[in-house]
């Protein structure tokens, strides 16, 4: 019987052997190999429609140079099915990370990964290695992969995976909503829970089911398409701060969230619905940092007092990048290493952290060239690289595994 690491290896091995024709295509230009060798199954050819108004007097659709029909949800999901084993695992990583945030678990959630996901491959490896480092730590800390295809832009710049697959202004959306499904499917099977970032409020519809955790990003968290989207999200939802560093809009988005909206969206057939939600019970916030770092021990006693004011859960997930870093991603194991300190002091509204890593360290523009595109950096963010990622979270999962911490978060389960 092969032991769990040799197992892990075996499948890591055999994903990224089906997934080197995309690589290899990011590497040689799109006319040399296609998505549909990967998928194996090739694409009916969607036409774009010009907009041809007919009218002299034009007040419909000015600004709409055309349109594409998409295949809906239902049909996707249909060619890249979820098997019910898989769907199992979902469930349960979903009904992990709400214990954690019911506080019926001690451990801290830790939402690990590159800035955005460019290529398959590079994130197929990175996840073989953290899926084997969430099985060492697996009594301290729940590893959720950071898998984000949309990237909010604050006024332009590659828009991300789902949007343009081919990094090269082609904007293939629909080749890109197939090739985001099938990563998580990949990753599923690896044995990972992935958390991405909500931005499209139709995405949901082709992924959703895939998904473990959730942000709201910085720039949408007062949004109410955001937050009405959310009140029917699946999974766990985290909204983050404002860029300004602004923590009541977070906290607003929370309340919003948990209640129930009737608002617009399209169904799995691709249908105009008004959609009722239930509301999502496991809202929480993510300190971000904005114009200044919020992750100091004032900044969570402030945030968890407001919290309290509001009558919600004192759950905070600190993001050690972005506002926090400063933007400058080698100031990450400082901020990472100081909440695993508060939290170790008793802390305990720190629920989780985030970290952007990748398999190398720094970022690079997207090159005209794409065969100057350097493998496993990030494209988006500066990242920490694996080993730095590996060596902090070995050295948080020994600081947490010694007694104090367990002790205490364990003495407030009991007491709560
Ligand atoms: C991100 O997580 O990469 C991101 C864009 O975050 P924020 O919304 O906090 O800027
Ligand atoms: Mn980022």
């Amino acid at each position: 019987m092969p032991s769990t690491a040799v197992r892990a290896d075996n499948l890591i091995t055999a994903l990224i052997s089906r997934v080197e024709p995309t690589y290899a295509y990011l590497t040689r230009g799109r006319d040399s190999i296609t998505l549909d060798r990967y998928y194996r199954h090739p694409q009916p050819g969607r036409q774009a429609r010009p907009n041809t108004s007919m009218s002299s007097y034009p007040v419909y659709n000015v600004n709409i140079i055309s349109d594409t029909v998409l295949p809906t949800p239902r049909e996707v999901m249909t060619r890249l099915p979820l098997t019910e084993a898989l769907q199992e695992r979902i469930v349960q990583y979903r009904i992990d990370l709400q214990r954690i945030l019911e506080r019926q678990d001690p451990r801290l959630f830790v939402v690990v990964g590159p800035c955005s996901i460019h290529d398959p491959k590079s994130a197929l490896e990175y996840a073989g290695r953290l899926a084997r480092l969430a099985e060492r730590v697996s009594d301290t800390m729940l590893l959720v992969m950071r898998v984000y295809f949309e990237k909010p832009r604050t006024v332009s710049g590659w828009k991300g995976l789902i949007n343009d697959p081919y990094l090269d202004d082609s904007f293939h959306i629909e080749d890109g909503l197939h090739l985001a499904r099938k990563l998580l499917l990949d990753l599923a099977e690896l044995g990972l829970p992935v958390g991405t970032e909500a931005l499209d409020p139709i995405t949901p519809q082709y992924i959703g089911d895939l998904i473990a955790w959730a942000a709201i990003g910085a720039r949408t968290t007062e949004s109410q398409t955001h937050r009405e989207m959310t009140s029917g999200l699946s999974a766990p939802v985290a909204f983050k701060n404002g860029t300004d560093g602004n923590v009541e809009v977070a906290i607003n988005a929370v309340r919003s969230a948990a209640l129930p909206h009737r608002f617009l969206g399209i169904n799995a057939d691709g249908q105009c619905s008004v959609f009722h939600t239930r509301g999502n019970r496991y809202g929480h916030v993510v300190l971000r940092g904005g114009t200044r770092p919020n992750y100091d021990p004032e900044s969570i006693a402030a945030c968890e007092a407001r919290l309290a004011k509001a009558g919600l859960r004192p759950n905070i997930v600190v993001d050690c990048s972005h506002g926090n870093s400063s933007k400058d991603p080698s100031r990450q194991p400082l901020v990472f290493r100081d909440c695993i300190e508060q939290v170790v002091a008793g802390t305990t509204s720190i629920v989780g952290l985030m970290l952007e890593s990748h398999l190398f360290a720094g970022r690079q523009d997207i090159p005209a060239d794409l065969t100057q595109l350097r493998y496993g950096v990030s494209v988006t963010d500066g990242c920490i690289d694996w080993d730095t990622t590996e060596e902090l979270i070995l050295s948080a999962h020994q600081r947490l595994s010694e007694g104090p911490l367990s002790v205490g978060r364990t003495e407030e389960l009991v007491a709560g």
